[in-house]
């Protein structure tokens, strides 16, 4: 009887089982062996000065090359990884591979921040500002010359353990910055309250600048609100000239998206970063037309 129960349980549990959770299972049984069969790399994207230029910072995400399926995004396995349990240890992954990839181009001449990416699950993550601050030293890094992005949503849950973990980042001297902002629903007065140095505009917003004036209204009252409050502002997913365009008239401090540069290999934005052609006098004469 037992035995049959067991089946039992077995059917009706495989049928309650959607193609998506069976195919995120998958990966997931993938995913546990990524680390120590070397299939993570970090890919980086420049962030843009969008008066001077100049490369300010490399956001650093994440790149999973599977051996059969390719390379899989991280929109597909990060949420994977943080419902079942396995964002420790690939966050943990990127803050070590980051801080050092810092050092690597500190050592090469090349000044840039740093900035990486925290999830909702490391954010609950106990001892993840130690981790944090165990790399920084590692790798001789300046805690100021880090920034932890995380998005607006997880900011603003109102739980302790989250709050606590932004406090003391804050209190550890690496920026923080709230990405993806727009997308959330923030109470105004705790953005107040934030030890935040940055705010990403989402690329929804930057997507519609140009075709829709709402979009630009709460672009404008954004940048506004975040200079009164002390923010830096950077918008994310910028594709075209007219929408950089829109965003410089409105006081944007920076630009990051495809119109620049892709996310790309650490040997790659190091080239990238040292070319002529993308330093400042030949940002201006785009921007400006005076060749
Ligand atoms: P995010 O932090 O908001 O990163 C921006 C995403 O937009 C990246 O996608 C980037 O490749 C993409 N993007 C940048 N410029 C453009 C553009 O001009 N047009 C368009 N269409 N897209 C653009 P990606 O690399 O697939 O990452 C997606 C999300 O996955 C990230 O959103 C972030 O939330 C998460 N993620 C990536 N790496 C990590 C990581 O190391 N740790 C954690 N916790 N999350 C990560
Ligand atoms: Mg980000
Ligand atoms: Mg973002
Ligand atoms: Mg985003």
């Amino acid at each position: 009887a037992a035995k049959r129960l067991g089946g039992a349980c077995y059917c009706f549990y495989a049928a309650g089982m959607d193609g998506d959770t069976r195919e995120q299972l998958d990966l997931l049984r993938d995913l546990r062996h990524a680390v120590e069969r070397n299939q993570l790399e970090l890919y980086f994207q420049p962030k843009i000065d969008a008066r001077s230029g100049e490369v300010t910072a490399a956001e650093a995400l994440l790149r999973w090359h599977h051996p059969t399926r390719g390379m899989v995004s991280p929109v597909i396995f990060i949420p994977i990884a943080e419902r079942f349990g396995f964002m420790r240890e690939l966050g943990n992954w990127v803050i070590d591979a980051a801080c050092r990839q810092a050092q690597v181009w500190r050592e090469s001449g090349l000044r840039m921040r740093v900035a990486i990416n925290l999830s909702a699950q490391q954010m609950r993550q106990a001892d993840i500002v130690d981790r944090i601050q165990k790399a920084l030293e590692a790798s001789r890094m300046h805690p100021t010359l880090l920034t932890c992005e995380i998005t607006e949503s997880v900011v603003m849950e109102n739980t302790q353990a989250i709050q606590d973990t932004f406090r003391r980042l804050g209190e550890l001297g690496v920026h923080l910055s709230i990405d993806d902002f727009g997308t959330g629903y923030s109470s105004l007065s705790y953005l107040r309250q934030l030890p935040a140095q940055e705010l990403k505009v989402d690329r929804a917003f930057v997507t519609d600048l140009v075709a829709s004036a709402d979009a630009r209204a709460v672009v404008d009252a954004v940048i506004r609100l975040a200079h009164a409050l002390g923010l830096r502002v950077v918008a994310e997913g910028v594709e075209t000239q007219g929408q950089q365009q829109v965003l410089v008239a409105m006081g944007c401090d920076e630009l990051q998206g495809y119109l620049f540069a892709r996310p790309m290999s650490a040997q790659a934005i190091l080239l990238w970063a040292m070319d002529d052609k993308n330093s400042a006098p030949a940002f201006r004469a785009s921007l400006f037309g005076d060749t």
